[in-house]
């Protein structure tokens, strides 16, 4: 397990050459040349007097930074808890911590081993190194569904919670390794793990942890330090080359990019999930929509236990030519089954309320 400091060093390690740019636009588009010059003269502050501080669980050495701070210079102590201050200005927005002027360092921040850590790349270290297969297949895992969790959104779609309830549902059912498979399904039931946490990208995160935690209490590893900050300095990496259109490009450069494949249509989660030939049939966002309100018809139908052959009829003439006018003939029968559902419930459900 690593060390909250050795993580963040070296996490920082990773961003460093990512944050350059982030770093030279904070000087106030007076140029580089004055940014460096005041770096120049900030490197040269003794290291008794530098700032080290606490932001969430881990410690930066900010010396370099204070001057810098783009809303102005920050007044701080050596040895501040900027926690509160940090998540009163800023949220939980922890990438802000990944730039060249805050440097990791070790609790009592006076050492020069975060700096020396900050240069390795953690993940090259990630896990332990080689091993049997079950231990490479769940390393490689494990990196996996980090990664997805620090990537979840901040407000997810019914889709984004469909989809990762599914991810996991497919570890418990389909994981590879068929030991580890038996016991996931035991530790998906603990009633302390609950649920996957979807609200938001953190609860993820947070989740993931937990039941990565609970994995490694039953085969005897350590215990991760699972908090937001930690988190994310290990896992929510930006990817330069992987976004899809970058600043300044066109669209139509997308073909040139690694692994291009032609569009066909749109993507919707759902749909696919229901059945991926009518989402490959859709053309375009209305097609989705009208295929998905077609879908709906005839599962309600199904659920009113229509014989299977009407289910194939209808569903069948539902998606030609007079589909349309079927669509809404059917909308409206199930609309009359529903009303006639909800008044033979109507007193039931008086009574509960009563109670
Ligand atoms: C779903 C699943 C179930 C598994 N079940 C079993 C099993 O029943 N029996 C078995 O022998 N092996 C099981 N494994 C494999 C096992 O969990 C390890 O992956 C394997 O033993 C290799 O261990 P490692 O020391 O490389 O670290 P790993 O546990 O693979 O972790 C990799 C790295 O992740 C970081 N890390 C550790 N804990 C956390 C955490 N809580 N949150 C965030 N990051 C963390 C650490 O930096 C660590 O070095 C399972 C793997 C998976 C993915």
């Amino acid at each position: 397990m690593p060390t909250t400091a050795s993580a963040s060093a070296s996490a920082s390690g990773v961003a460093k050459k990512k944050t350059k740019k982030a770093s030279a636009a904070s000087d106030g588009g007076s140029g580089s040349a004055t940014h460096e010059a005041v770096r120049g003269l900030l490197s040269k502050i003794p290291i008794a007097d530098r700032k080290s501080v606490k932001i969430g669980d881990a410690h930066f050495d900010i010396s370099q930074f204070v001057e810098l701070h783009p809303g102005g210079a920050i007044d701080v102590e050596d040895g501040d808890d900027l926690t509160p201050r940090f998540l009163a200005a800023h949220g939980k927005d922890w990438g802000l911590l990944r730039r060249d002027e805050i440097v990791p360092v070790t609790k009592d921040g006076k050492t020069e081993t975060g700096r020396k850590k900050e240069e390795e790349h953690h993940l090259a270290n990630y896990g332990g190194k080689g091993g049997s297969w079950r231990e490479i297949v769940g390393r490689h895992s494990w990196f996996l569904i980090h990664s997805i969790a620090a990537k979840f959104p901040e407000y997810p779609t019914e889709a984004d919670r469909v989809a990762i309830t599914g991810f996991i549902t497919a570890l418990g059912q389909l994981y590879p390794c068929k030991l580890c498979r038996k016991h996931l399904q035991q530790q998906l039931r603990d009633p302390e793990l609950g649920p996957v946490a979807m609200d938001s990208r953190t609860d993820l995160t947070m989740w993931i942890c937990k039941l990565h935690n609970i994995v490694n209490k039953d085969i005897g590893k350590p215990l991760f330090n699972c908090n937001p900050l930690e988190l994310d300095l290990m896992y929510l990496k930006n990817c330069g080359e992987c976004e899809v259109v970058k600043k300044g490009e066109k669209e139509t450069d997308a073909s040139a990019k690694s692994g291009f494949h032609p569009t066909s249509g749109p993507w919707d989660a759902l749909l696919y999930l229901q059945d991926p030939l009518l989402l490959a049939a859709a053309k375009s966002s209305t097609d989705v929509f009208e295929i998905k309100r077609k879908v709906g018809l005839i599962e309600a139908a199904k659920k009113l236990r229509l014989p299977k052959k009407q289910i194939e009829l209808l569903n069948k003439a539902i998606r030609g030519p007079g589909g349309k006018a079927l669509a809404s003939k059917l909308q409206k029968a199930i609309a009359k089954s529903s009303k006639v559902f909800k008044d033979e419930i109507k007193s039931d459900l008086a009574k509960l309320k009563k109670k």
